[in-house]
């Protein structure tokens, strides 16, 4: 069952001196239980697309066109208090600044009995129970609900705003760089336990991160954004056997699994993102990419089917075994 059909969805900020269109005409599903990782440089408009989908944008953004089909229902148009009241417990968001919202004046087992009722009828005592199911899931003990904030430690405040997120049983989680603050090891074991709880609860989730070794990890279903704009959706399993378009590549490349950070040298992508706020011709990657040509430079190639489950906008697709080749992947 599709839970979540975005359509087309372009998301613009007004900047001084004109508009900067962060998301461009993006489309994709996610199915209930279903796990989507979103990735792409710095920039590339997945925090926007996460914010334009709870309607958390600033005042100068704005959603400028398309549509997100929530259950059936489409978000595009809803009043801010209607969104509100369905955000939290229907849609939840983890992001690294959330790990900076927890209230430092009260226990954290305060502020998650609070959420939970105010999103529930439970009493007090069927909350704190709810409190304890949730932390014990997110691999905390009870007594950390008596804790303040400032006695837990990086990871444990990350998990207790997990916790939080799931005791309402979103429909969909959206997690976004939930990890980054934290080192390696934690990272690691905190992606393992929401993946395994999303299943559990059957959340849909949609995981954002530039690092793509992540995905590979934890999502069934990858979609690579480069200036606003989706390169390549695809089945992680088939990506990462084949990837098809040439920043895709790129990005295989410069991203060694987590287990090997450290051990090897980061290889990067030469070159840097467009500019948003400058109208764009062409191919995004056109600049960057080695294998463009005249076409790429003027005409913008379209998604297009290479595979079952497996979408790459590149006008070479056909030409991705040696593309491949160069790059110093192999098709296996
Ligand atoms: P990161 O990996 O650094 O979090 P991102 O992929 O989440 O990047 P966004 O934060 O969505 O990227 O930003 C997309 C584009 O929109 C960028 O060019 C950014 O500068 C611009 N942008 C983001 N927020 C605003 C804002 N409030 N006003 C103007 N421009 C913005
Ligand atoms: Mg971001």
């Amino acid at each position: 069952m599709t839970m979540l059909d975005v359509q087309n969805l372009s998301v613009e900020y007004k900047i001084q001196g004109g508009v900067l269109r962060a998301v461009d005409g993006v489309s994709f599903t996610l199915k209930r239980a279903e796990s989507l990782g979103i990735v792409g440089e710095s920039g590339c408009g997945k925090s926007t697309i996460a914010k334009a989908l709870l309607q958390l944008l600033p005042k100068n953004g704005k959603i400028s066109g398309g549509h997100v089909f929530f259950d059936g229902d489409d978000l595009v148009g809803k009043s801010a208090e209607e969104i509100r009241k369905m955000r939290q417990k229907r849609i939840a968001l983890v992001s690294q600044s959330a790990m900076n919202s927890l209230n430092p004046v009260h226990t954290v087992g305060k502020q998650i009995i609070e959420a939970i009722r105010c999103h529930s009828r439970m009493s007090v005592k069927e909350a704190y129970a709810r409190a304890v199911e949730v932390f014990s899931m997110v691999g905390l003990e009870e007594k950390r609900l008596r804790s303040f904030p400032h006695q837990l430690s990086g990871g444990m405040k990350q998990r207790a705003i997990i916790a939080m997120a799931l005791s309402l049983e979103p429909d969909i989680i959206i997690a976004d760089e939930p990890t980054t603050a934290l080192d390696v090891v934690v990272q690691g074991r905190i992606l393992q336990r929401i993946q395994k709880i999303h299943k559990e609860i059957s959340s849909s989730m949609i995981f954002i991160t530039h690092d793509i070794s992540v995905v590979s990890e934890v999502c069934e279903t990858i979609m690579v954004m480069y200036g606003g704009r989706v390169m390549e959706i695809a089945d992680t399993d088939s990506f990462f056997r084949a990837p098809y378009h040439p920043y895709s590549l790129g990005l295989q490349n410069a991203f060694p699994s987590i287990t090997e950070i450290g051990q090897e040298e980061l290889v990067s992508i030469p070159g840097s993102p467009p500019n948003l706020s400058e109208p764009q011709e062409g191919c995004r990657f056109h600049v960057r990419c080695p294998f463009a040509t005249e076409t790429c430079r003027t005409e913008e190639p379209p998604l297009e089917k290479v595979r079952d489950d497996h979408y790459s906008a590149c006008w070479y697709n056909d030409k991705v075994e040696s593309f491949r080749r160069e790059a110093g992947k192999r098709d296996t």
